[in-house]
């Protein structure tokens, strides 16, 4: 335990206008996929927050009228006063914890394609809508400015009575009205709201003088903006107009909230952005510009990095959205000199592809996150153990270690055995892959942890057999043993084994990532999994000097990666490292001089020469142990199969997995069946 005055700083109340922070940790606004749709579990998951010690915690964006609907994404809303008692849930929660409340409002422009209104779309100039929907949205007139600036007006007024104490005007992440009538590609106007940035810049000013007015005398009026759009001069910049926007309203918002736009740069991922605190150039001239105090985020997880951040003067507030959700706790944990316990975020973004497919929010590093409400999950608590003492986890994946960390602290005695020479299972495996080194977290979290409890013992290099577990006599069986990937084709394109000729090298990702490298050049990736492991070998194959093909019957590289907002970075870095890439190609066969591809639409059959295979297609269940026990002779007290030897998927699927089986644990079965989830029901009124 560390001196925690330290950091004494950090905890320092901050006024924000009319309405003071108790603290300086600031939950920025982010999408959670829960939104008015779930607006009990929405409450819950940001009172969560609060409690965790988070000083200010917002809302994700906030429709403010029928003009800007996301659906079938799931924010919150503000269309009408019929909105308020769902966001009032969230307020009185967050206030019964100490903190303030704060609300993003948001009008999407042509961001918002009115899916569920059918209103038509609005926009500075005639445009598309942002996405691939065959609407377009229409120039505002002057009485159309006149008309949204009147909804803004009012839903800062419907925030104000929902009890919020910060409100937003919202220019960021090219996701805005605000910011489109900003930007030039957006804003081809000729009026009094185009050509200038003065003239670009008047709605922003206009939205902040009236929210001031409206709702100013008690609360506090946030500005979202972000500084730079991360294309050069092709876009806004951080010391041009960024920097001029700032110069223009420097003491008009109490509160800056500054960041980089689009989404994908503000939330990047450890594999294209390692550095924590990356924003950090972009913004840190905010402050210099203004007496108000400012917030800013870049996955700060380092309290060091905060506690500089905020005396070299760049901030006030730590912001965190991604950081926050991987630990509710974090703030808490500071204070109190518990540091080694933060569960730090991988940057993986598990967490914004659950917004993006409208489910409420998860996360690799934090499995209660979304639990809150509709299971009753604390981060931080557990109950404690039943009456078995005695329970036995094999495999040290992350189920093994999630279900072993948890169980230890509910108190039982705890014995771990993973058969290779470390723990870690897939994670360990996988961050050793280019770009992924910060996913060890994970495991290294967990490992900490046990290492610390008494009541745990760790077996390394100790594969058990069924004859090895019976004898060992541990009445309570918790099996985690993964997954490896198959060799013979059989994935979501071919249900049957790919005809293979003796003489080719095929290989499969777990071989590359046990550290083996094709003999053979060029190497064939065939991507039938679609998901992220095909192009994270291909890149690391390509930085390791290989000449690589990849080959998927996918429409583009990785496809599922578009819902973590690195699918385009993905394709760009294979095409800068020289990746040859054949969409629409399914493998029809390989003989020992290369692969025979189908066309997935017309079936015409080519061949492509290579000189080996990386076989990305589906894992085999190591189920094997877990069948022998069930029907063995040997009766076991509780015998589960866990995480991915159940049913593979993501790491934060067998994070979540080992979570589970860990809390069900000498439940009562009748509670944990009607724990099944609680459902938020559509009134029928
Ligand atoms: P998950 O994602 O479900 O945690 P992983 O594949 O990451 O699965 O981890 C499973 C771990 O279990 C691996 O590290 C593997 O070595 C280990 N394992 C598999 N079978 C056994 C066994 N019979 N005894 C001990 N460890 C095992
Ligand atoms: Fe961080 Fe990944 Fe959790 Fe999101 S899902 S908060 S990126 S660890």
């Amino acid at each position: 335990m560390y001196n925690t005055s330290k950091y004494s700083t950090l905890f320092e109340p901050v006024k924000i206008g009319p309405v003071t922070a108790p603290n300086r940790f600031y939950q920025v606004p982010h999408c959670c996929g829960m939104g008015h749709i779930r607006p009990q579990a929405h409450a819950a998951m940001r009172a969560m927050k609060a409690e965790g010690g988070w000083g200010v915690v917002s809302t994700e964006e906030t429709e403010i009228h029928p003009s800007s609907d996301l659906s079938p994404y799931a924010e919150q809303r503000l269309w009408d006063a019929r909105d308020i008692p769902a966001l009032r849930l969230m307020t009185d929660a967050v206030h019964a914890k100490g903190s303030l409340a704060a609300v993003e409002l948001v009008h999407n422009g042509n961001h918002a394609a009115n899916m569920l209104t059918r209103a038509p779309v609005l926009a500075p100039s005639d445009m598309s809508v942002d996405y691939a929907y065959p609407k377009q949205a229409r120039a505002m007139d002057i009485s159309d400015i006149r008309e949204f600036r009147r909804w803004h007006r009012a839903a800062a007024r419907r925030a104000k009575q929902a009890g919020f104490d910060v409100i937003y005007v919202y220019a960021g992440h090219h996701m805005s009205l605000p910011h489109h009538f900003l930007l030039p590609q957006f804003n081809d106007r000729s009026d009094e709201y185009g050509g200038s940035l003065e003239n670009r810049a008047r709605l922003i000013r206009e939205l902040l003088e009236e929210t001031h007015d409206e709702v100013g005398d008690t609360c506090a009026v946030a500005f979202r903006f972000a500084v730079d759009e991360m294309k050069g001069i092709d876009g806004m910049q951080a010391h041009e107009e960024g920097r001029a926007v700032v110069e223009m309203f420097a003491e008009m918002p109490d509160l800056w909230d500054v960041n980089v736009s689009d989404w994908s740069n503000d939330s990047a991922t450890t594999r294209f952005q390692p550095n924590d605190g990356y924003q950090t150039p972009y913004v840190e001239f905010v402050k210099k510009l203004t007496t108000k105090p400012v917030v800013a985020v870049g996955r700060l997880t380092s309290p060091d990095m905060m506690l500089s951040m905020v005396k070299r003067g760049i901030v006030d507030f730590i912001g965190a959205a991604r950081p926050s959700i991987a630990d509710p706790f974090l703030p808490q944990k500071i204070r109190t000199g518990r540091i080694d316990e933060i569960r730090e975020c991988i940057g993986c973004n598990i967490c914004v592809s659950s917004d993006n497919l409208g489910i409420p929010i998860r996360c690799t590093q934090n499995p209660t996150m979304g639990e809150e409400w509709r299971r009753g999950w604390h981060p931080e608590k557990i109950a404690t153990k039943g009456t078995q003492e005695e329970t036995l986890v094999v495999g040290g994946g992350p189920a093994g270690l999630e279900c072993a960390m948890q169980l230890a602290k509910r108190g039982y005695q705890v014995t771990l055995a993973e058969a290779g020479k470390e723990l870690g299972g897939r994670v360990l495996a996988e961050s050793r892959l280019h770009g992924l080194g910060a996913w060890k977290r994970v495991t290294d979290h967990r490992i900490y942890d046990l290492q610390q409890r008494a009541n745990v013992q760790m077996f390394m290099e100790s594969d058990l057999t069924a004859e090895d577990v019976i004898e060992l006599g541990i009445p309570n069986v918790f099996v985690a043993s993964g997954a490896s990937w198959r060799r013979d084709g059989v994935g979501r394109s071919n249900r049957r084994p790919v005809d293979i000729t003796k003489g080719m090298s095929i290989l499969t990702p777990d071989n590359i990532m046990a550290g083996k490298l094709p003999d053979n050049g060029p190497v064939l990736i065939y991507d039938d999994d679609q998901i992220y492991i095909g192009g994270v070998l291909a890149e690391h194959l390509a930085v390791a000097g290989h000449q690589v093909i990849f080959v998927t019957p996918a429409n583009m590289v990785s496809p599922w990666t578009e819902l973590t907002l690195e699918q385009v970075r993905i394709q760009k870095s294979l095409i800068e490292h020289g990746v040859i890439i054949h969409t629409g190609q399914k493998l029809a066969a390989i003989s020992d001089t290369g692969c025979r591809l189908a066309c997935v639409y017309s079936e015409q059959l080519r061949e492509i020469k290579c000189g080996s295979v990386v076989m990305v297609t589906e894992r085999t269940r190591h189920n094997d142990l877990y069948d022998t026990l069930k029907v063995g002779p040997s009766s076991f007290e509780t015998l589960e199969l866990i995480g991915d030897a159940a049913s593979p998927g993501l790491i934060a699927d067998a994070v979540y997995a080992g979570h589970m089986a860990a809390r069900n644990f000498e439940e009562d079965p009748d509670k944990v069946a009607q724990q099944f989830f609680r459902r938020e029901i559509v009134s029928l009124q």
